[in-house]
């Protein structure tokens, strides 16, 4: 199998500094499924590639394994493993090109820092799934793809066409973006990985998807296919992609808490707020909860106070806001009857969980304000058709409210991390809608002093099933 990497940014062969590879030189490397060798085809001052050679050894890959393969069939000896681009090539571009994917150059860090013209050859990618899903892959990254499908045999026309493609990208792009992002989505494509998928892939890819795979447009169907059949590793990767792509929950939290309490100070809103949730919860009678987007854990203090909930769960998708709230809640010293009762766990909402279906009720308090609009039909979905609770206690800022505060000039919303704040009318209408969409009945109520023309500042629903 055959990658190259084509530069033409003169003089060309500094391409040799960027991948620490001496265009003079036949480089090779000892891999435990074969051999890799890196050299240069062409190597002069307009033009210069470099060429990674993996030698697959099909039965070196079957030997020692006989264990596993008892009665095994032909294919394991007769495939397209050696001929096809897939995780074999990550490997090998992980140890060939470990340096250059990192972005150090010696003697010509300016240059790798810097978008130049590259261009790739894929020379053989197996992709079941298509021309499109190649360029859905490799073209919202900024390439322009040229992709070239084979025929199953050439003298034989009417087998029709084969899964294997030849595809070229181009585009003007640092050389460590182009070798983490073929070091990702070579597998995505093939989507048959060659060794066990342990933990360590999600750090893995997270580390290769540093700065793109987050606001890929395809995010979800390249973790997917990047962990296949493993699906709470991709359910790992995915909300911590989520963390990343909402610039940095844990700093805005941090400062949300701090700013938001400041200008809330007086009436100490949040306090109220936490006293009406747990006075609904009551009411309805709620043995098991989820708090979700518990932040820092404000919420989940009262209600380990709440002898007659059983079993308490807090889910955020800051990592580091849940180390707060354990902190804070003393989560190591707890009794272990107390830490019985309470969970806390990484997720994000955007995502179907299971983890979160059976639960009398949910509380999401000032949270929907955090998401892009856009996003909230997932969180609709996830919230009210999966998880499905009994009873749903959401809270979000009346935006009529925010005249009130003396330090908001007008058309500011209370926290710069949120993407809207709604009106009494705005937030009525989304809840009526939503309710009525997955069959809840909702009910409204004023969390704080209430103002005669503006309303509270704190807006509550209540969803029953
Ligand atoms: N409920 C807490 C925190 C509110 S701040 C309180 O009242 O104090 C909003 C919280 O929503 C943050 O902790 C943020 O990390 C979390 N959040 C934002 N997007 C999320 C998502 N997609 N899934 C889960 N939590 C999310």
């Amino acid at each position: 199998m055959l990658l190259t990497i084509t530069a033409t940014h003169p003089p060309a062969t500094d391409l040799g500094y960027l991948l620490h590879k001496n265009p003079a030189k036949l480089h090779s490397f000892e891999l435990s499924f074969g051999k890799a060798y890196v050299f240069y085809p062409e190597a002069t001052s307009e033009r210069c590639t470099a060429a990674l050679l993996l030698d697959v050894d099909p039965v070196g890959l079957v030997r020692g394994k006989r264990g596993q393969h008892e009665g095994g069939t032909l294919d394991q000896y007769v495939n397209d493993r050696p001929y096809v681009l897939s995780s074999f090539l990550s490997v090998a571009m992980g140890r060939a090109f470990g340096t250059a994917m990192s972005g150090r150059s010696k003697g010509r860090q300016q240059l790798a820092d810097q978008p130049i013209p590259l261009a790739a050859k894929l020379t053989v990618v197996a992709c079941g799934a298509g021309e499109g899903l190649i360029r859905e892959l490799f073209e919202p990254l900024g390439y322009a793809a040229t992709v070239e499908r084979h025929p199953l045999d050439e003298k034989f026309p009417e087998w029709g066409e084969s899964p294997y493609y030849t595809v070229m990208l181009a585009g003007t792009i640092r050389l460590r973006d182009l070798l983490n992002h073929l070091y990702v989505l070579i597998p995505v494509l093939d989507a048959e990985k060659h060794y066990w998928i342990g933990k360590d892939e999600v750090e893995k890819l997270l580390r290769r998807g540093e700065g793109w795979l987050a606001s890929h447009p395809h995010k979800e169907a390249i973790v997917k296919r990047y962990l296949p059949r493993q699906r709470e590793l991709a359910r790992e990767a995915l909300a911590r992609l989520t963390e990343e792509d909402n610039l940095d929950p844990d700093a805005t939290e941090q400062t949300h808490s701090e700013e938001e309490s400041k200008m809330e100070e007086p009436i100490r809103l949040w306090q109220q707020r936490v006293g009406a949730v747990v006075a609904v919860l009551r009411s309805v009678g709620a043995k098991r909860v989820l708090d979700l987007g518990c932040g820092e854990g404000k919420l989940l203090r009262s209600l380990l106070e709440e002898r007659s909930l059983i079993e308490i769960v807090g889910m955020d998708v800051s990592y580091r806001s849940l180390e707060i709230a354990g902190r804070r809640l003393k989560l190591d010293r707890m009794p272990p009857k107390q830490k019985e009762r309470l969970k806390l766990m990484h997720g994000s909402l955007m995502y179907r969980d299971k983890r979160l279906a059976g639960y009398d009720a949910a509380t999401v308090v000032e949270v929907i304000e955090h998401l892009d609009a856009p996003r909230l039909a997932a969180f609709e979905r996830v919230v009210f058709e999966s998880a499905r609770p009994k009873t749903i206690i959401l809270t979000t800022p009346n935006a009529e409210y925010n005249v009130k505060f003396a330090t908001l000039t007008a058309g500011q919303f209370r926290h710069k991390d949120h993407r809207f704040e709604w009106t009494r009318e705005q937030f009525e209408r989304w809840a009526s809608q939503t309710s009525e969409r997955f069959g809840y009945s909702v009910r409204y109520l004023p969390v704080g002093e209430e103002d005669p023309h503006v309303g509270a500042p704190t807006q509550m629903g209540v969803f029953s099933l």
